[in-house]
């Protein structure tokens, strides 16, 4: 009753109020989804085509790079023919910055992001509102593939302290209206993993959210503590890896299947598993995908084109994630291609001399944006109080940075913690192109402890 009255009338005054239209859009992509392959690729074609026109008409830093090379919007007739230009990577967007963005779109018309990418290298993107409502969608549609409904509880496994983050009419809204509740993985302990299942155990959440070792962590927790009492009806893992171990036992701690999402802040969702669990489909109404194929194994890098994004278009940009695509139809009807797995960012706990857990992921995108000047970064703990920082330092390192690396050591570790800065050329991405973010045999082997 409360979910109807939620989704039905609290959801859409709230959209109401925002000027968003993320509803709208949504009930298009729902109509959208079983649309036939050959619908999809003519609409991403003829999306593919006007993204490139505008970014020729509106955004300096393509227009000069693709006059440079003799190329021009008109060869583009399908999607296929974006191959002849060049691949956007991060480092074009750390130096070119607002050359990016295009000429339409003034600063207090669009919304800054602040992220560490895929690879835990720190970027700034900016994201026009309409673009953000019509990912929002895209996501609410993926997510409801769980089996979870808009308007039903959401319990999140998130850092950036979002929990403990607003005055009290913020804490109420996510209460009531979005109806959210929050797990902060930026300091998680015995007790608060406790009070966190007592929570949902009184107020069962329709979705369970969150990064594949967090939710595997609260499952260890909830399999040996409280088996059977917490029943979400989707479980959706982001945004990292999700190891088929830690699917095992999310699924036998919740009783249900685990549906893995795959996408990045620079352009949201890139693909979602289905009800069936078997691959991913590409998020085709966000994203237009490319997979440069690699000669010694069937994975390849990913290349993604924004379809939506105008104030800031990213044409064949290169995540840094490679996946491994796939010719299969789903079962399930829908027309979006699939890939069958993605080798992207994987992270391990910290754990903190007071014995608080913190979760490698949130913890390597907190630092690596708020260090100035720092190019990618990677945390290893070698012992309990002794950290090694590995960082690359780009443009703007210097005696600032030291400072900063130091207080957030101090506030995020506590004052027994140790660290040395490795300063280094570059994080090597591992032979299966995985990027480990952060290593702890110490915390991995207390987590085993605490939810053996
Ligand atoms: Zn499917």
């Amino acid at each position: 009753m409360l979910s109807a009255l939620n989704r039905y009338l609290a959801q859409p005054l709230r959209a109401h109020r925002d000027r968003s239209p993320h509803l709208r859009y949504l009930k298009l992509l729902e109509r959208r989804q079983f649309d036939a392959p050959e619908q999809l690729q003519k609409r991403q074609s003829a999306t593919v085509r006007e993204i490139v026109r505008h970014a020729w008409e509106t955004v300096p830093f393509y227009r000069e790079r693709w006059a440079a090379l003799g190329l021009h919007p008109e060869v583009v007739q399908t999607s296929e023919d974006l191959r002849a230009f060049p691949i956007l990577t991060k480092l074009d967007i750390r130096e070119q910055g607002e050359r990016l963005r295009s000429d339409l779109y003034r600063s207090s018309q669009v919304v800054r992001k602040t992220t560490s990418g895929s690879t835990g290298v720190p970027l700034t993107i900016f994201v026009d509102p309409d673009a953000l409502a019509w990912k929002r969608a895209c996501t609410i549609r993926s997510d409801q593939w769980s089996g979870w409904r808009l308007g039903q509880r959401v319990a999140r496994l998130w850092g950036h302290g979002v929990a403990d983050r607003g005055n009290w009419k913020a804490r109420l809204r996510r209460l009531f209206f979005d109806r959210e509740s929050y797990l902060n993985t930026l300091d998680i302990d015995r007790g608060r993993l406790k009070r966190f299942a007592d929570h949902l155990k009184l107020s069962q959440p329709g979705l369970l959210f969150g990064h594949a070792h967090s939710l595997y962590l609260f499952a260890a927790y909830v399999r040996s503590a409280c088996p059977g009492s917490i029943r979400p009806k989707g479980i959706v893992s982001s945004a990292m890896i999700l190891h088929d171990w830690q699917r095992t036992v999310i699924e036998e701690a919740f009783g249900g299947p685990v549906t893995n999402r795959y996408g990045c802040e620079e352009v949201s969702l890139i693909a979602s598993e289905c009800e069936e669990h078997r691959g991913l489909h590409l998020n085709a109404d966000g994203v237009f995908c490319e997979v440069v194929p690699d000669r010694r194994t069937n994975a390849g890098r990913l290349l993604v084109t924004d379809l939506r994004n105008r104030a800031m278009p990213l044409i064949r940009y290169e995540v840094g994630d490679v996946v491994v695509p796939s010719d299969r139809v789903c079962s399930c009807g829908r027309g979006m291609q699939m890939i069958e797995s993605v080798v992207g960012r994987d992270a391990d706990y910290v754990l903190t001399p007071e014995g608080s857990l913190i979760s490698g992921i949130s913890l390597t995108d907190h630092f690596a944006t708020e260090i100035r000047g720092a190019a990618q970064l990677q945390i290893v703990q070698e012992q309990l109080t002794f950290l090694r920082l590995r960082l690359v330092a780009g443009e703007g390192f210097g005696p600032d940075s030291h400072r900063e690396i130091e207080l957030l050591v101090r506030s995020t570790f506590g004052p027994r913690m140790n660290y040395e800065l490795e300063l280094v050329d570059a994080i090597p991405q591992e032979a299966s192109g995985k990027y480990r973010f952060c290593i702890s045999p110490v915390a991995t082997a207390y987590m085993k402890s605490l939810a053996p």
